[in-house]
Parts: structure tokens; C-alpha cells; sequence
């Protein structure tokens, strides 16, 4: 094998990141998987996306979303800013396009925090894409921490269960399930799922091809 090609070499060959799709019942235990799979390694970049919704008390524009009117998410729509979008409980939420591409032709392994219906969306447009839904042991757990969460009112919590029903129904759609049962070990499995991606013969075929290549002049 050349030099070159050698020096890659890491049990896989990185040439471009992975779009890794994370969704979840709400009250999951997702945003704290990710700020912690963002701390543990360093080849992730965590994509923010827009949002109509007021921001939560402590919540950073720019930083747990860009939080826009509803006619700027009309104009980001119009003008082809995003890469899906969706309607969640009486909100808008969408995915920048820009960032996520730049990063991961940068060679790093983006990650989007979405609801199902974005999720299928990126799947249908990134066939490499993999999808992984967070869930909690039981439903019981998940009402406890929607509750335990404080932040938002009994008619916004029944809304959510009630999507929660919806979305158990799509999650056959998705690659992977992780139950959430021990931060530590979920973020681990969420990290290994994601590289293993990598070693995907669809991403690997500029080195597939240079093999090739090199067989036919190694004799
Ligand atoms: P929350 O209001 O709890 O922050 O988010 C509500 C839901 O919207 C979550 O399931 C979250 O994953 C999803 N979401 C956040 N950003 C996006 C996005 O850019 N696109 C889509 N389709 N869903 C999103």
C-alpha cells in the first residue's frame, strides 16, 4: 500500500464526516448525551439549528439555537437556508445547511438533535446518514423527567407524551435504538455506533478504488 494511503490508515479511512441524526422522546435525556459526547471526544461538531420557540430560562441564542420570529423561518425556508425543517408542538424547528456541510466536508462527524419527520428527511437526502433514537427504560420514567425537568406547563407536557406516542410508532425507521439508562454508558455506545459508521464500504471507496489500483501493479 503507499505511503500515503499508510499514513491515513486507522482501521478506517476518514474522508468525510458522518451525519449522525439523534432523536428522541422528549425528556430523553438527549441534550445531556450530547453535551457530554461533545466533551468526551473531539471530532464532533454539534449543528445548531432555528427555532420559533421562546427560549427556556437559561437557554443562549446562538448557542442552544438561533431563536427566530416566524417570518424569518418563512425566509430561511424561502431561500433555501435549510437542509429539513419541521412543525413540533406548535413550533418551527430547522437545520442551517451551511454549517453542516462545511463541517463535514472538514472531515468532522456532525450530529443533529431532531424530531422524526426532520430525521426522515435527512435520511432520504443522505442515504450514508445514520439514525439513532434515544429512549428512556419506560414510559413512566420519561413522564417523571418531563416533570422533574420543571420547565415547562401540564398542557405542554401532555403534548409532548402525546408526540411521544406519535413518534414510537416511526422509530422502526431508524438504525439504532439506545436506552438510556446510565449516562456514561449511553454516551460511550452513542460514540462507538457513530465511528463504526466509518468503517462502511460506501465510505470507504477512494480507498477501495487506490486498493484496486495498487493490484494490479503489486505483482
Ligand atoms: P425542544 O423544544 O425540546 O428543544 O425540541 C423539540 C423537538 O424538536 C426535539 O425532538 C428536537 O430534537 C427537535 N428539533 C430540534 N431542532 C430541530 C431541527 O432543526 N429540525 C427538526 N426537524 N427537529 C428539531
Amino acid at each position: 500500500m503507499s505511503k500515503e494511503t499508510e499514513k491515513k490508515h486507522d482501521g478506517f479511512i476518514r474522508r468525510k464526516g458522518i451525519l449522525a441524526v439523534i432523536s428522541g422522546f422528549s425528556g430523553a435525556g438527549k441534550g445531556t448525551l450530547m453535551k457530554e459526547l461533545i466533551r468526551n471526544y473531539d471530532n464532533y461538531s454539534l449543528s445548531i439549528s432555528a427555532t420559533t420557540r421562546q427560549p427556556r430560562p437559561g437557554e443562549v441564542d446562538g448557542k442552544d439555537y438561533f431563536f427566530v420570529s416566524k417570518e424569518r423561518f418563512k425566509e430561511m425556508i424561502k431561500n433555501d437556508e435549510l437542509l429539513e425543517y419541521a412543525q413540533y408542538v406548535d413550533n418551527y424547528y430547522g437545520t442551517p445547511k451551511a454549517y453542516v456541510e462545511a463541517e463535514m466536508e472538514k472531515g468532522k462527524d456532525v450530529i443533529l438533535e431532531i424530531e422524526i419527520q426532520g430525521a426522515l428527511k435527512i435520511r432520504a437526502k443522505y442515504p450514508d446518514s445514520v439514525l439513532i433514537f434515544i429512549t428512556t427504560p419506560s414510559a413512566e420514567e420519561l413522564l417523571s423527567r418531563l416533570k422533574k425537568r420543571g420547565t415547562e406547563s401540564d398542557e405542554v407536557i401532555k403534548k409532548r407524551i402525546e408526540r411521544a406516542m406519535l413518534e414510537a410508532v416511526g422509530v422502526e425507521a431508524y438504525d439504532y435504538i439506545l436506552i438510556n439508562d446510565n449516562l456514561d454508558k449511553t454516551v460511550k455506545h452513542l460514540n462507538y455506533l457513530i465511528q463504526d459508521q466509518h468503517m462502511r464500504a460506501s465510505q470507504q471507496l477512494e480507498f477501495l478504488e487506490e486498493f484496486q489500483k495498487e493490484l494490479r501493479t503489486v505483482i
